[in-house]
């Protein structure tokens, strides 16, 4: 079977995560006819707007697209592209495992924590103004039952599914006692559904300091949208950092996988940063398709690698400026190399 699948590249150094992510796929034997679609800065010329209706028609033909990272201009400029992918087309839940692999050089070893993050509200749902220019500016938080409800929901089903013992659900209900406040109640009553699953709750600044002193005590972390993109990166730093850590944003037809990490601008055509959270995203697409044996097959080899230090890229080894390090390209045919010797 081969599966048609939208590949969105992205900006900065997407592309070059890109071409090794699919590298890594193709290798599996697993078929694969692509669908290039661009977005971002570089086709407003072309189009007038950095998300073309084409790239969205394509995700909703293919129902599933792997992505590199797209830029988003900061403080001005138009509004992030990643995000409205994930709005227009419902993708409410963000899952980014962070796991930690043999070799790395780590405060904590053997964390594995899954961060389930909604995303399609709080902040995110990009409702803000200027008040007063230059004086106040207003942005409103949006948190609603149905919306909690189901990314909570799909955080014990995913717990049960991956034999998870607890879900916590992660909230500042202390003090955003209307939104978070809903949000946690809700949660509560998802949570008695699912006697099966563990759960427990924690304010976010007290979530982010147990997770870096005791992240073994965590396992599934369901956040509302900001609190989960900052605690996923903090979960990101626990495992080796952004070069390693996956996501895949999952509605209730469409799928589409990306890292955790941005566009890394400054890295751009140098073939320097590391290829394996685009690939481990890729890995999470084989197992939303069914393809498992593939999955597995990805996952170990990447491990491998990283346990031998050697063919890795500047963020895995001992010193930012070591000389060893390889460049993106290399680091995925070492990990195609470790994939045939099985
Ligand atoms: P970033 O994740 O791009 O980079 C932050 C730092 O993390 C880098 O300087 C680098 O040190 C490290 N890093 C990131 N990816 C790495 C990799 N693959 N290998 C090794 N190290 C890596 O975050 P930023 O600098 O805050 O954002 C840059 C741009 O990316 C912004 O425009 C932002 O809006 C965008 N962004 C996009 C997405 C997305 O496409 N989903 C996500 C986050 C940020």
């Amino acid at each position: 079977m081969t599966y048609r699948v939208t590949l969105i590249p992205g900006d900065g150094t997407g592309p070059e995560l890109v071409t090794a992510t699919r590298r890594v796929l193709e290798a599996t034997g697993v078929e694969f006819d692509w669908d290039v679609q661009d977005a971002g800065a570089g086709v407003m010329d072309t189009y007038g707007t950095p998300l073309p209706d084409s790239v969205l028609d394509s995700i909703r033909a293919n129902k599933v697209a792997l992505k590199g990272p797209i830029t988003t201009p900061i403080g001005t400029g138009f509004r992030s592209v990643n995000v409205a992918i994930r709005k227009v087309l419902d993708l409410y839940a963000n899952v980014r495992p962070a796991r930690s692999l043999p070799g790395m050089s780590l405060c904590h070893e053997n964390v594995d924590l899954v961060v389930v993050r909604e995303n399609t509200e709080g902040l995110y749902a990009g409702i803000e103004h200027d008040v007063i220019p230059d004086v106040a500016a207003e942005s409103i938080r949006i948190i609603t039952r149905p919306g909690s409800e189901r990314v909570v929901r799909f955080a014990f089903d995913y717990a049960r599914a991956n034999g998870r013992r607890l879900v916590t659900a992660v909230h500042k209900a202390n003090i955003l006692k209307a939104t978070d406040g809903l949000y946690l109640r809700v949660a509560r009553e998802v949570a008695a559904d699912y006697p099966d699953i563990e759960f427990n709750d924690r304010i976010v600044d007290n979530m982010c300091m147990q997770l870096v002193q005791r992240p073994h005590e965590y396992d599934v972390l369901v956040c509302p949208n900001l609190f989960g993109d900052i605690v996923s990166d903090l979960c990101s730093g626990l495992v080796g950092g952004l070069g390693v850590a996956p996501g895949a944003n999952i509605g209730t037809e469409l799928a589409v996988f990306e890292p955790v990490h941005g566009s890394a601008p400054k890295y751009t055509g140098m073939n320097k940063v590391n290829p394996t959270a685009n690939i481990l995203s890729g890995a999470l697409m084989l197992r939303h398709l069914d393809e498992l044996e593939a999955a597995v097959q990805v996952e170990r080899a990447v491990a491998q690698v990283i346990a031998e230090g050697r063919s890795v890229t500047y963020d895995l080894k001992p010193t930012r400026d070591d000389p060893s390090a390889v460049g993106t390209q290399e680091m995925a045919d070492a990990i195609i190399a470790a994939m045939s010797l099985r």
